[in-house]
């Protein structure tokens, strides 16, 4: 079995859905007929431009549906204030950006529930998750795709199979124990006072009363970095409350947890189309920083996230986002198992 199979869109027309096909022919399915498969993806935020358009959910759906599998296609609700943080607001972010059942041919559901209680714990014995709390969806699939837009970020500098894994299966409180290690901090002379970072705090943890600048009350914000991504004034950066270390360790920490449920009946694949600064759970125009590539597929999270990263270089992406330890998501990843220690090659 090769460790990755390469699909390229060289001389190809938006969208690549006929280079995505030839991926998953080459898959060795693990799934069998009748088979519920979940496909974890990321409809975009609420006015984000650079999501990946339904048509290749929908190819991956026709592949499983071609296997007699039955596939549904699933994402969950976010901390922050915008269109995904309740599953209503969700399905209706899905439905406008063309993610509907009637589209893609299955069913589309968020996963921890229309109340966000749709949750389970599963265990993790690492060294800082015994357990992490994920979407309970273990039950509704007996396997999954793991369909990741590869693309820039700004706490872990790169969002791919690993950050989709993670943050895409934790429950609303699995993301803010993730979260919890950094917050805003203000240069006032870059700062207009405009307040969208008070209107965009979904703690009110930010607050502005003229004529002083704003402000940020630790004991209510969840460092979601909303504000931090929505400021147009790039006045207010990232405070790290621990080692920068500790976020990327719990990132692959949560993924790892995940992966032990669902490894030998899952496959993955990242498109390396549309690279952005920054995720999809940002509204408005993201820039792009690489060319288009295609499709990376394989059966590990770890090892295609890696490769993906070499085929763009990640000095592309470290220069927008200078001084994250993102190497450590792999190191980390080696040393508690999450990838094999033989696979020199990460
Ligand atoms: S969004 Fe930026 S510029 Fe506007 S008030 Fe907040 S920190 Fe200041
Ligand atoms: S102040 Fe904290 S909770 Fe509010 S938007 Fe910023 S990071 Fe999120």
């Amino acid at each position: 079995m090769a460790d990755f199979l390469l699909e390229n869109i060289a001389g190809k027309e938006k969208p690549y859905v006929e280079s995505l096909r030839k991926l998953l022919e080459q898959f060795q399915s693990p799934f069998a007929p009748d088979d519920s498969v979940g496909i974890k993806l990321h409809w975009g935020e609420r006015d984000n431009r650079s999501y990946l358009p339904a048509d290749y959910a929908k190819e991956i759906a026709v592949w499983l549906q071609a296997q007699g599998a039955k596939p549904f296609v699933f994402d969950t609700t976010v901390l922050y204030s915008g269109g995904r943080r309740t599953a209503e607001d969700s399905l209706k972010t899905a439905a406008d950006h063309g993610y509907t059942a009637d589209f893609l041919g299955c069913p589309i559901i968020v996963a921890d529930g229309m109340d966000g209680r749709d949750i389970v714990s599963i265990p993790a014995d690492y060294k800082h998750f015994k357990t992490v709390q994920v979407c309970s969806v273990f039950d509704k699939a007996k396997g999954f795709v793991i369909f990741s837009h590869f693309k820039g970020h700004m706490v872990s500098l790169f969002g791919g199979a690993i950050k989709n894994i993670s943050m895409g299966f934790a429950s609303r409180a699995q993301k803010q124990r993730m979260h919890s290690d950094y917050h805003p901090v203000l240069t006032q002379n870059k700062c207009t006072r405009c307040g969208i970072c008070v209107d965009i705090c979904p703690t009110k943890a930010a607050s502005i009363s003229e004529p002083d600048y704003p402000e940020y009350d630790l004991k209510k914000c969840i460092g979601c970095a909303q504000c931090i991504a929505m400021c147009p004034e790039l006045a207010l950066q990232i405070f790290w409350n621990s080692d920068m270390m500790v976020f990327q360790e719990k990132l692959v920490e949560t993924a790892a947890a995940v992966w032990k449920k669902i490894q030998g009946k899952t496959i993955v694949i990242n498109a390396l189309l549309n690279i952005t600064v920054e995720c999809d759970c940002l509204g408005g125009n993201n820039p792009v920083i690489s060319p288009d590539y295609g499709f990376i597929g394989g059966y590990q999270p770890v090892e295609v996230d890696a490769e993906s990263l070499k085929m763009i270089g990640p000095d592309i992406i470290e220069k927008v986002h200078p001084g994250i330890p993102w190497q450590r998501q792999l190191s980390y990843a080696r040393e508690i198992g999450f990838i094999s220690p033989m696979n020199k090659g990460i």
